[in-house]
């Protein structure tokens, strides 16, 4: 049983909300599940690091979504772990399964270059400890290239290609200064900032159009709406409606369904911005 069933939420709805409610009222609830059940046909996907299939849950259905295109006859598969934990540790947990992951992404994450750790640690302090930041969503210019600098750097710790190694630490960071940029009335840096977002998650994009998915977390909506609002402030209303469709396709590959979508983003706004 502990092998074959899956934990799950009420809703992936609900779960969604619930993580952008935690986010707006800066708490951490502990990870768990609402429930568990087993779902036979599910019971047999293999594990992935980097699955090509997305898995939700509506009360008992459980709908699994293609992550990304698909080639024919690709064998569906789906992350035993959430995407992003350490290697260590996700090793650690995938051996409840009995097997050690040994592909590409678990071979390169074995050994973390001291330099990206203390990079990542120097970009922390500038979030952490700044009150600006925390209060108003601004940060000082000097800040903020500081913070650019140190990104630059922490990219230029990874050799294999976001594709295959996607850069997970720079993903909220650059989230993150996406957001200031849009509380700041910089739309270009906006657009720039979450292309980045998105490119080191794997993501190859033309403007907001994606020529090919990358690792999907739940921010990915996030970060199309970020950039449909700020392609529309600079007047490009074929890239913000293009922004506003991979948002709402996102949505459905994480959530389930799109029904729902405009109920929780109204207007097509990011969740801080409503
Ligand atoms: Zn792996």
């Amino acid at each position: 049983m502990s092998l074959n069933s899956f934990g799950c939420p009420i809703s992936s709805e609900k779960e969604y909300r619930d993580g952008m409610e935690e986010e707006r009222s800066d708490s951490t609830k502990l990870p768990g599940y609402d429930s568990s059940g087993l779902w036979f046909l599910a019971s047999h996907f293999n594990h992935s690091c980097l699955p090509n299939a997305s898995r939700s849950f509506i009360g008992n259905f459980m709908i699994i979504r293609a992550a990304r295109d698909l080639v024919m006859d690709e064998e569906l598969t789906m992350g035993y772990v959430s995407p992003g934990i350490s290697g260590d540790e996700c090793q650690k947990k995938l051996s409840h399964w009995g097997f050690k992951c040994d592909c590409k992404l678990c071979r390169t994450n074995r050994t973390i270059p001291k330099k990206r750790i203390s990079l990542q640690h120097d970009l922390q302090t500038i979030f952490s400890t700044s009150v600006q930041w925390r209060t108003s969503l601004t940060l000082p210019q000097s800040a903020l290239d500081k913070a650019n600098r140190i990104l630059n750097a922490l990219e230029e710790t990874y050799v294999s290609p976001a594709e295959t190694q996607p850069r997970l630490p720079l993903f909220a960071p650059l989230l993150g200064l996406a957001r200031v940029y849009a509380n700041l009335n910089r739309p270009r840096d906006v657009i720039t900032t979450a292309i980045k977002a998105l490119l080191a998650l794997g993501f190859d994009c033309s403007g907001p159009r994606v020529l090919r998915w990358g690792l999907l977390l739940h921010r990915v909506v996030e970060t199309f709406l970020q950039l449909a609002q700020a392609y529309g402030a600079i007047g490009n209303n074929e890239h913000r409606d293009q922004g506003l469709r991979f948002a709402r396709i996102s949505y459905a590959m994480l959530v389930g369904e799109s029904v729902t979508f405009d109920e929780v983003h109204p207007g097509g706004v990011p969740f801080w911005m409503g």
